[in-house]
């Protein structure tokens, strides 16, 4: 469903972040890509997102190649630690945006906001601004702005980075369950060994630009392929 084709990136000209990168997701699948800091993990979603171009090779979406496709043409909601919600609009506005850009009518918007507010469990929240939020409601509103309009592929980077451990534990069970039920693709960077194995049917372990491997977690913590992976897979656990 997703394909990386050889895909490298540099933002230099010099320096390859992203090394010769090919990676197939499959339609559902929940793919998360783990590593330490400056792995380039971020960079692939980026490129995924359209916010970045590859250097080098070719992003295919439900098979077709999407390098000129820009970010809002191609279907993908998105979920960042530090994208934000706007300030300035209550929750019920964040979630109309999306689909105001998209042009869709009064009564599609009202019905779909509702729904993406129901699913996270914030149909009471509608009217509060952002600030009137604690950070788990307010990354609850975020996942809701993200399914609003039914996206073929959901992206998250790090959106649980921000919350205490509790929270974070019980985040990972919704987005979980928001997964298995909607049958949607996700792909989902974190750095959080213990997140990425709760959570992911593979995980792609980057390092330097590059997946040391790619295997479903209880491959990957039973028979890791390198020492790097069997040390990173280790830590903390
Ligand atoms: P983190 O978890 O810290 O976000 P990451 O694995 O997601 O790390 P990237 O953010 O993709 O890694 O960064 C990979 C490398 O690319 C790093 O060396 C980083 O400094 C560099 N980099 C990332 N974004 C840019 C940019 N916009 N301009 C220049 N260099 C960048």
């Amino acid at each position: 469903f997703v394909v990386f084709d050889h895909v490298q990136k540099s933002y230099d000209g010099q320096t390859l972040v992203v090394k010769d990168l090919n990676l197939s997701i499959g339609k559902g699948e929940f793919l998360t890509m783990l590593g330490p800091s400056g792995s380039g993990k971020t960079t692939c979603l980026m490129m995924l997102a359209g916010f970045e171009t590859a250097t080098h090779g070719e992003i295919r979406l439900a098979g077709r190649n999407i390098n000129d496709v820009p970010p809002h043409k191609r279907g993908i909601g998105m979920v960042f630690q530090n994208y934000a919600l706007f300030p300035h609009m209550t929750v019920g506005e964040n979630l109309a945006f999306p689909l105001e850009v998209r042009g869709m009518s009064k009564a599609e918007r009202e019905s779909r906001i509702m729904r993406a507010l129901d699913m996270v469990q914030m149909g009471r929240f509608r009217n509060r601004r952002p600030a009137q939020l604690s950070g788990g409601q307010q990354q609850r509103i975020a996942l809701a702005r993200a399914l609003v309009f039914d996206p073929q592929l959901v992206l998250m980077d790090e959106p649980l980075g921000a919350l205490d451990k509790q929270l974070r534990e019980h985040m990972q069970y919704e987005i979980k369950s928001l997964h298995d039920n909607l049958g949607i693709t996700v792909v989902y960077v974190t750095h959080d060994q213990g997140e990425a194995l709760t959570m992911s049917d593979r995980i792609a372990v980057f390092n330097d630009g590059r997946i040391q491997q790619l295997a479903p977690p209880a491959v990957l913590y039973e028979k890791p392929e390198n020492s790097f992976v069997a040390g990173f897979i280790g830590e903390n656990n």
